[in-house]
């Protein structure tokens, strides 16, 4: 079929099966009868769970799960797991925990489990005045807000605080009501978009003005992880590799172009744990972005110092929302399996893991740039990608990125000439 002839709209796509969908993409994308199986298989997550998961689904995306080992926190030896497309995350979160584990390991702790949900509140003239009137109903503010969610308070949940925020935009001024709720176990968001949505029209009623958005703040400035470590000097290779990675905290501290890389390396672990444990990346990403920008200018959310004895501290704070019910977590048998293997009863011990997690991650992204350089542990790990991507199968992967690190060069052409070269010779060899 020609390009211009294909047509994206395709009738009642949502209600058909998996099967009918995969059909009708086939034919749109001219998919091979090898490309339209491997669609439909869909591994370790059922077809049916998928199709409750997210819309219009025609196949899974399988990443790699791996364990983050050598983790002591708070004492207790944890095993992580982790997952990521991304070579070289889940070596560097073990090889981080290993160099600390025998000084104790991550020390954590956690600000509470509250979630802010906003109300919006438009066309008011006396801002200040309809203020101070949302904030004197606090008492039936959290009667609504808890008869949403029974179950939540039963659990020991629920409206915690009551704040209104008067804020200059260009429609105008504006009052924004701030919900914060303990969501316990739960990320949260559901729950508390549920209480804005059904405060929404008492707020409208008692200042008179016009409610329009209705839901949660991804800043869970509430619901902040912490972890805390210290590096022996002996552990790690001594002052100058303390200083380095002190030196280079204080760059991404300064400078928004490298803090951005900076924390992209402390989430590289966070999301892999964030992932595999079913939770939603985007909510713990954008929390991390903002609060590390909550000063009026982006930073690292990291923080690196010398300890009276010379000793190398590393601390993380961000927030975390992530729970253990809702969402993916109690759907995705892979998440579930991730759950028991990290041996978590809270969604507060597992954000207190997360953030273990990413300050082992900066520890030996910042160790690595600030010694050898990130490309050589990396290109070893990425030399057996691009075998791969050159055709490589079995033992070849191997012989292929050795190859390409002794060359000192990973590049594609470079990993076909090897296997070509690997595969004549092995064929003259007999
Ligand atoms: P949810 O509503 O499915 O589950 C939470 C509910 O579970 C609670 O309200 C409570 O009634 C019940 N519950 C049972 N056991 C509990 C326990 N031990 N602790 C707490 N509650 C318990 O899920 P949710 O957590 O409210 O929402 C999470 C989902 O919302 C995620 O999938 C997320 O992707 C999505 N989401 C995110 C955003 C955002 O981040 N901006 C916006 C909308 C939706």
């Amino acid at each position: 079929m020609s390009d211009t002839k294909r047509s994206s709209r395709i009738a009642g796509f949502h209600r058909q099966t998996i099967a009918e969908r995969i059909a009708a993409v086939s034919e749109f994308a001219g998919l091979t009868d090898a490309e339209r199986a491997h669609l439909a298989d869909t591994g370790n997550l059922p077809p049916e769970t998928a199709d409750r998961l997210i819309e219009n689904v025609v196949g899974t995306m399988n990443i790699p799960v791996g364990i983050a080992t050598n983790m002591r926190i708070d004492g207790r030896d944890r095993l992580v797991p982790m997952a990521t497309e991304e070579s070289s995350v889940v070596a560097a979160v073990c090889n981080a925990a290993r160099q600390c584990y025998d000084n104790g390991g991550f020390t954590t702790s956690m600000s509470g489990a509250r979630m802010i949900a906003q109300v919006q509140l438009l066309d008011v003239s006396d801002v200040q005045h309809a203020r101070l009137r949302i904030l004197e109903r606090i008492d039936e503010i959290r009667t609504v807000c808890d008869e949403c969610d029974p179950l939540l308070v039963k659990l020991g949940g629920g409206f915690r605080e009551l704040e209104a925020r008067i804020i200059e935009t260009r429609s105008g001024p504006m009052v924004i009501t701030h919900l914060i709720v303990d969501t316990r176990d739960a990320m949260g968001a559901n729950a508390v978009n549920t209480m804005a949505e059904a405060l929404a029209p008492r707020i409208a009623a008692w200042t008179g003005g016009r409610t329009n958005l209705r839901i949660l703040s991804n800043l869970a400035d509430r619901r902040l992880a912490r972890a805390r470590c210290t590096w022996r000097l002996a552990d790690i290779g001594g002052s100058e590799v303390r200083d380095g990675i002190i030196t280079a905290y204080h760059f991404a501290d300064a400078d928004p172009y490298r803090a951005a890389t900076h924390n992209k390396g402390i989430m590289n672990g966070i999301s892999a744990v964030v992932l595999a444990t079913g939770n939603d990346t985007r909510a713990v990403e954008a929390g991390a972005h903002a609060y590390a920008a909550r000063n009026g200018r982006y930073a690292s959310l990291t923080h690196w110092e010398t300890t009276h004895d010379g000793d190398l501290a590393g601390s993380l704070e961000l927030p975390m929302a992530v729970g253990l019910v809702g969402g993916a977590t109690r759907l995705h048998p892979t998440a579930k399996v991730a759950l028991r293997i990290l041996g978590t009863d809270s969604a507060e011990d597992l954000a207190r893991v997360i953030a273990a997690v990413g300050l082992a991650q900066n520890f030996s992204a910042l160790k690595a740039l600030a010694t050898t350089g990130i490309q050589k542990g990396h290109m070893a790990l990425h030399a057996h990608n691009i075998a791969m991507m050159a055709g490589a199968v079995g033992d070849e992967i191997d012989a292929v990125a050795r190859a390409l690190v002794a060359g000192g060069k990973v590049r594609l052409d470079l990993a076909e000439a090897e296997l070509k070269q690997l595969r004549s010779s092995s064929r003259l060899g007999g």
